[in-house]
């Protein structure tokens, strides 16, 4: 892929962590200023080399929670940045999440290395957010706080005051309805016994059908096709691999898969 011109957001991978077919749910943030990852799972790098890119070509990164499939390719990442490509990446995440992040998921794996003990800031160029917005390569990015498993800070981000993209949570209706974004990508499960991921049924019985409408669906399982019909009928649609919004006021939707 050549670097885009334009300001899109693109998705990278869309399944459920339990997924054998579709990357983790990861995505883009890419125009000529730089790119901007948001999420990065431990199929980091199959899902950019789906889209013609590289981990080297990944300039920040920020992080919604610390699930393995939002954070356990930041080990690639930091590994190769250092050693293969001599590229310190931005690691951008909230303050709130750093214990989590660095001493009890990532130190294991990256606190030793040939040179000696290391911090996270040994590896990217660390941005600890202490309030609750941001603004990089052009966009703004406004992080709220979202349910997914109980006790863990979640954020879901606004960019550009229009499109909400959820990360990993249940339904919140206060929210959307409060913020009212022109678009929406959302977590969801389509199974009924996941209790840290919003069910179908959930966000039907708990959000406006014009909501519902605006709403692409990610983060699903890989029996999706048997609720394409009836999701095409009320949401958006499923999001997919390779589709790509312009991150523009009169944003389209372009869902070839790339
Ligand atoms: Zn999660």
């Amino acid at each position: 892929m050549m670097l885009s011109s334009s300001n899109e957001l693109l998705i990278l991978g869309c399944g459920h962590s339990e997924s054998d077919t579709l990357f983790n749910n990861n995505a883009l943030v890419t125009n000529a200023k730089g790119n901007l990852l948001i999420d990065c799972g431990y199929t980091i790098k199959p899902a950019l080399q789906a889209q013609g890119l590289k981990l080297q070509d990944i300039d920040a990164v920020f992080i919604t929670h610390v699930h393995a499939d939002h954070v356990f390719g930041l080990e690639r990442l930091a590994n190769e940045g250092r050693y293969k490509y001599h590229k310190k990446a931005r690691l951008i995440l909230h303050h709130e999440l750093y214990d989590e992040l660095w001493h009890q998921c990532l130190k294991g794996v990256l606190a030793k290395n040939g040179e000696g003990e290391n911090q996270l800031a040994d590896y990217f160029e660390l941005v600890l957010l202490q309030n609750d917005e941001f603004e990089l390569f052009g966009n703004l990015y406004q992080l709220h706080r979202v349910s997914h498993t109980p006790g863990k800070v979640c954020f879901g981000v606004m960019i550009n005051q229009s499109i909400f993209y959820s990360g990993d949570t249940v339904a919140i209706p206060q929210l959307l309805m409060q913020l009212k974004p022109e678009l929406i990508f959302h977590d969801v499960t389509l199974t009924d016994y996941n209790p840290v991921h919003a069910s179908v049924h959930s966000l039907l019985s708990l959000y406006p059908a014009e909501l519902c409408k605006k709403t692409y669906l990610m983060s699903y399982e890989d029996h999706w096709p048997d609720y394409q019909q009836m999701v095409e009928q009320h949401f958006a649609g499923f999001a997919r691999q390779g589709q790509r919004v312009l991150l523009s006021k009169e944003h389209q939707t372009d869902t070839a898969a790339g």
